[in-house]
């Protein structure tokens, strides 16, 4: 029932053959158009066309970039703490600048060193945004992870909620119901911890488990990033427990994932806000 347009963004010609759908809104692209335009480069070619029309999908240019979510008040607070931390835009960060970076911005939030299992987390989530394991983050993934930090910490779930699509809103309304498989309307807090890990969809060779069906909030295969948090077994993360008590409904769900559903729109396989486990 969700309808992507009709015709190109760019050229605002329809020719059904060769339109390439937006995973996140409902705007269609000829790669052609994109490529003239510049928005293809490199490997992004071969992604447009090779995932848009399948489960992983491929984001726009607009959905792409989660900095494009901060209004110009909060673009400039944010480029206030990055200079004050020293940040040069731009440029790569190595896991030193990035817990560097970290810990002077918990000393100005709350005047004290931050806390060991903090500086832990901060490491994974550096771990997360170097999903190649190159050493350093690119800048965009920085600004792409500090970009939905920002918003989940000044604006209201609400206004969070607002920002879903309605692509977006039916992919977690699929989710929910495929959790709630006694129909009453509630699923367990585990279960809606666990579908937080699944939003994220990457164009990587390595990481095709996470290429499940929008319906399948299930057990996480070996070898996807879920897989080894705190080496928890995978049992432990099945859905439909017996014993959990399931008291989520529909609105808590979203609440609880919105920020990770927004956080995965970009097409970089980087994860730029990575679950707890
Ligand atoms: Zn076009
Ligand atoms: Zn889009």
């Amino acid at each position: 029932q969700i309808l992507n347009d009709e015709m190109c963004e760019i050229c605002e010609v329809w020719t059904a053959e060769s339109l390439f759908p937006c995973r996140i809104c409902h705007r269609v692209y000829h790669d052609g158009c994109l490529r003239r335009m510049g928005y293809l480069q490199k490997d992004s070619a071969v992604e447009v066309t090779e995932t848009a029309h399948t489960e992983t999908g491929w984001s726009c240019y607009y959905c792409d970039n989660l900095n494009l979510l901060l209004t110009e008040e909060e673009m400039y607070s944010l480029m206030e703490t990055l200079r004050n931390c020293k940040i040069i835009p731009g440029v790569c960060l190595t896991l030193d600048d990035f817990l560097h970076y970290k810990h002077q911005v918990h000393k100005q939030q709350f005047e004290r060193t931050m806390p060991e299992a903090q500086e832990e987390q901060a490491a994974l989530q550096f771990n997360a945004l170097d999903p190649d394991k190159k050493g350093h983050i690119e800048w965009q993934d920085f600004l792409s992870h500090e970009s939905i930090q920002l918003l989940q910490k000044i604006r209201p779930q609400n206004a969070l909620l607002r920002l879903l699509t309605p692509k977006e809103r039916e992919r977690a309304r699929a989710a929910f119901l495929a959790l709630d498989q006694d129909n009453d309307g509630f699923i367990g807090e585990g279960e809606c911890r666990q579908a937080r890990h699944t939003w994220f969809r990457k164009h990587q060779k390595e990481m095709l488990s996470c290429n499940v069906s929008i319906s399948h909030v299930g057990p996480i295969s070996e070898g996807s990033p879920a897989s080894s948090r705190n080496g928890k077994s995978p049992e432990k993360i099945l859905p439909a427990t017996k014993q959990e008590t399931r008291n989520i409904d529909w609105p808590g769900f979203l609440r609880e994932n919105v920020a990770y559903i927004l956080a995965a729109r970009p097409n970089s396989a980087a994860l730029h806000l990575k679950p707890l486990a």
